[in-house]
């Protein structure tokens, strides 16, 4: 308010001035958007500031949470009394950081001549950097019966508490798909004291590992914990009769009654926004080795980021280390750090008693190497024809898994006798690193 006695039309020139400066001063400065506000997009937005970037950062996500990260919706947040959620970045550190974070944001369109990205609102941020962080949401299968209110998917906060509640002691559990999320959710269902069933289209589990002897350990692991697994079959529709009784109906219009069903069938990437805008994509934004999409202002990390070798294969990967180090990446690469990443595809998972972790593109080949298959352990490494490890599956095995995964980086070649002998330490079968 003027003070008394301030001629009144001076002092709103002086708010005008103010404004135009604010926007001049906005404008003067760099501005890096990162749209989607999980994890790739908090550690792009924590990289600039610790690389020195002084410039504007606006984070904008639709969620209403702060940025935290996934794998614990389908493990410890489905336990009956859940530990509180860590966050990625607290409203202290957005504050201290001076990150511009707009919660609860939807960014519907991309407008690449004028660098805006335009929101629900109409509200148009403009950028001179953008870093498109969307990741993916969780695939729901073209079934009768999918909307209603028993069916679970595993993406965000709210979906893990909304099956955490449901989670009660004999309750009839369905899960659909036999992948890591599946897998996880009937763990936890079976924890919780309900009698699950997990029905999977393929003959393996985590069928995208291409690992039988993984599948193989990981159904006995189900089975011995009492989950019913039914390969080779799929569930058509579902039918409710009222808003508590279900029933499953599979292609071979067998039924089963069912309480909950919880749909793990993977994810479709968050890529429409970039499609639109006319940047690559192919299943995923197509990203080089830089993060750089086919725009050279705009850059894409995480779930949604497919990377495109020089010799055109294509990687896309959604995994926690992935996330972590390709938003760090493109906030270095988008201040011009030289960057290289060509990542090692690393996952974990931690199902019962079990902590599985995979590192390398596992590729079902005949040259597999086990060791240790006892004792709840498994560690499969599996061999090039020169004898680099390609692949390393290690189940409670944490510290081989390190080594494991650092070979695979090194491209160290291995001797496949001390490989294979338990009673030799992993690092002790080293045969040559590369040169
Ligand atoms: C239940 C679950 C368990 C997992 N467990 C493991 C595990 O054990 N080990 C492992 O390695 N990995 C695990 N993962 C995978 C890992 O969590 C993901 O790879 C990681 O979260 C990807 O991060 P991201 O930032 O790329 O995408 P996300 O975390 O999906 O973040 C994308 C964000 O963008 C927002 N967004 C999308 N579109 C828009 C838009 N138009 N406007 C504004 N905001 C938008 C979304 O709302 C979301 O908040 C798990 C994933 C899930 C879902």
């Amino acid at each position: 308010m003027p003070e008394q006695g301030t001629d009144i039309r001076s002092w709103e020139e002086g708010v005008l001035n103010c404004l135009q400066w604010e926007e001049y001063f906005h404008m003067s400065v760099e501005t890096v958007v990162i749209l989607g506000a999980g994890q790739a997009g908090a550690w792009a937005a924590r990289t600039l500031r610790s690389e020195g970037f002084s410039g504007r950062v606006i984070l904008i996500g639709a969620e209403a949470a702060l940025p935290y990260e996934r794998p614990p919706l389908s493990k410890e947040q489905l336990q009956r009394t859940p530990p509180a959620m860590q966050y990625l970045l607290s409203t202290a550190e957005l504050g201290s950081l001076d990150i511009e974070w707009r919660r609860s944001s939807q960014c519907v369109r991309i407008d690449r001549t004028s660098r805006n990205v335009v929101l629900t609102s109409g509200e148009a941020i403009a950028y001179d950097k953008l870093v498109l962080c969307t990741g993916g949401r969780a695939r729901l299968p073209a079934i009768p019966g999918i909307n209603a209110s028993c069916v679970h998917t595993l993406r965000t906060i709210e979906d893990a508490e909304r099956l955490r509640l449901t989670l009660n002691d004999g309750a009839r559990v369905l899960v659909m798909g036999g992948g890591w999320i599946g897998l996880e959710a009937a763990a936890a269902a079976c924890a919780a004291g309900c009698s699950v069933t997990l029905v999977e289209t393929g003959p393996l589990l985590c069928t995208r590992t291409g690992s039988p002897m993984l599948s193989d350990f990981l159904a006995k692991l189900h089975r011995s914990n009492g989950v019913e697994l039914r390969f080779g079959e799929s569930v058509v529709a579902l039918e409710h009769s009222t808003a508590t009784s279900s029933r499953a109906v599979y292609a071979d219009r067998t039924i089963q009654d069912v309480d909950i069903v919880v749909v793990g069938i993977g994810l479709e990437q968050n890529d429409a926004l970039a499609r639109a805008a006319g940047l690559e994509c192919d299943r995923g934004i197509l990203v080089d080795q830089q993060c750089r999409t086919s725009d050279r202002s705009i850059f894409a990390a995480g779930d949604v980021a497919a990377i495109r070798s020089p010799s055109g294969e294509v990687l896309r990967l959604e995994s926690w280390q992935n996330a972590q180090d390709q938003g760090i990446a493109a906030a270095r690469a988008l201040l011009g750090h030289d960057i290289d990443y060509q990542p090692v595809p690393v996952f974990w998972s931690q199902q019962y008693e079990v902590l599985v972790q995979i590192a390398g593109a596992c590729v079902q080949g005949t040259n597999t190497v086990t060791r240790g298959a006892e004792g709840g352990k498994l560690i499969a490494v599996e061999l090039t024809d020169d004898g680099r490890i390609a692949s390393a599956i290690c189940a409670n095995s944490p510290r081989d898994f390190r080594h494991l995964r650092n070979f695979i980086a090194e491209g160290v070649c291995v001797d496949v006798a001390r490989l294979a002998d338990a009673s030799v330490p992993i690092t002790a079968a080293i045969a040559s690193r590369a040169s």
